[in-house]
């Protein structure tokens, strides 16, 4: 698209900023594990006419006139996300992973009730947490036993405290997602206390769909949320799926989506989703399966590196993630920042106690789906590990990789596993 730009400074700054931007992420690896590359042809609609009006409700019970093909539309959306998880219900009205998170928890507890989710140290989302959406509700939280070894939770330690503390929900899911949470081996359990299940499949939702992680709705998740630009490679949304213990269980998450948490429900990111479904249905299990391998050949190649990659006894990971223990390098704030200087985007964050803080923790967290999403394959970990040596290890000048790093991205600029191969994967506004 070619725009000529007014003579407006402050519109001029902006476009400049965010065309700087693109060019800088042109030239970089890209390794935040919630991020992805929407494909051109869900990027497309996210400019439509749907981007400027209003749905409130569900199609064909709308509060305004001039839903025709909007209902249409979402009528299709919520059955392609019901195929593509095999879930018997869906809402794909949520905005974004934490208002799909809002939602069920208004719609599961009550203030003082009591829920089981993971500690924030062990990789929790915040939006689980009392000072997140958990505690918004009122609720009152315990965490499961944590098993540092094995990465998951302790599911002998963690059953006696359910039945100890009979909890209202049970929570599972994380930011730092490793390996499956097990949901099957606690699912006596659960179904002896009666709780409600819900799973957050924020991070791994593409590999679930994918059918290379866990089936959540199969092993006793009554409800399962999450982003839809993650390991899903979709436009930045929400997404609840359900197979609902009862019909008013999920008619009570409807209510809290809407009018509870949302009002417009963002047209244009709802049918862009209907897209990213679509097109995961045809291509989500090869891509799902390569972001694992190449997650796995990463770790393994900065292991041989010298890098303190959690989880060596269980392979490092299962899933697109993996986690660094970098204190020996200088931290997760120090190392994040020199691997940006080299065009290297990555995350700090907490490990399994933590001496440091949320500000200054002692790991980064990788994850490999967009670059897989623009074709990367085994074979090219050891040179990305290699880059991360040279910074962290060599502590070679970050300028100098920095050159080294843009070179090897010259070669992966397209999307894959879209409907529209070769398409590029960079959009610049072209500014006269
Ligand atoms: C990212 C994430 C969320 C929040 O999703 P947004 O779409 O960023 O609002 C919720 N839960 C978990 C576990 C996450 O990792």
């Amino acid at each position: 698209m070619t725009l000529t730009l007014p003579d407006n400074e402050d519109v001029r700054f902006i476009y400049e900023q965010v065309d700087t931007h693109t060019d800088w992420f042109r030239d970089s690896l890209c390794m935040i594990a919630s991020e992805n590359l929407v494909s051109p042809l869900a990027r497309q609609l996210q400019v439509s006419d749907f981007t400027d009006r209003y749905a409130e409700g569900l199609p064909g019970k709308r509060y305004y006139n001039g839903n025709i093909y909007v209902d249409k539309v979402e009528v299709r959306v919520e059955e392609l996300a019901k195929k593509l998880f095999r879930a018997p219900e869906a809402d794909v009205r949520p905005i974004s992973g934490t208002t799909a998170n809002i939602s069920a928890f208004f719609a599961l507890i009550e203030p003082g009730d009591l829920y089981f989710a993971t500690h924030l140290n062990d990789g929790a989302h915040i939006s689980s947490a009392k000072f997140g959406a958990g505690g918004l509700r009122g609720g009152v939280e315990m965490t499961y036993v944590w098993d540092k070894e094995r990465m998951n939770i302790d599911v002998d330690a963690t059953r006696k405290l359910l039945l100890q503390h009979r909890p209202k929900l049970c929570l599972f899911g994380r930011s730092v997602f490793l390996f499956p949470a097990p949901i099957k081996e606690l699912q006596d359990t659960l179904q002896e206390i009666g709780c409600h299940v819900w799973y957050d499949g924020a991070h791994v939702l593409g590999l679930i769909a994918g059918g290379k992680f866990q089936d959540p709705l199969r092993e006793g998740a009554h409800l399962m949320t999450g982003s839809t630009h993650k390991t899903l490679p979709g436009p930045q949304g929400g997404v609840i799926l359900g197979n609902p213990k009862d019909e008013e269980q999920w008619k009570s998450v409807r209510r809290r989506v809407f009018p509870g948490t949302h009002s417009s429900h963002h047209l244009m990111t709802m049918a862009a989703k209907g897209v990213a479904f679509a097109e995961h249905l045809e291509f989500g299990a090869s891509y799902a399966d390569q972001i694992i391998r190449n997650a796995q050949a990463l770790a393994q190649a900065l292991h041989e590196r010298g890098f303190d990659v959690l989880g060596e006894s269980l392979g490092f990971t299962r899933s697109h993630a993996m986690v660094i223990d970098v204190s020996k390098q200088g931290g997760g704030a120090t190392c994040a920042l020199d691997l940006e200087t080299a065009n290297i985007i990555t995350n700090k964050n907490l490990i399994p106690d933590d001496p440091g803080t949320s500000m200054r923790p002692s790991g980064l967290r990788l994850g490999t789906q967009e670059l897989t999403r623009i074709g990367l394959k085994g074979s090219h970990m050891s040179e990305v590990a290699e880059f991360f040596k040279r910074i962290l290890i060599d502590k070679e000048d970050p300028m100098k990789v920095k050159v080294d790093v843009a070179a090897f991205k010259k070669d992966f600029q397209t999307i894959h596993y879209c409907f529209v191969p070769g398409s590029p994967a960079y959009h610049k506004w072209r500014i006269v």
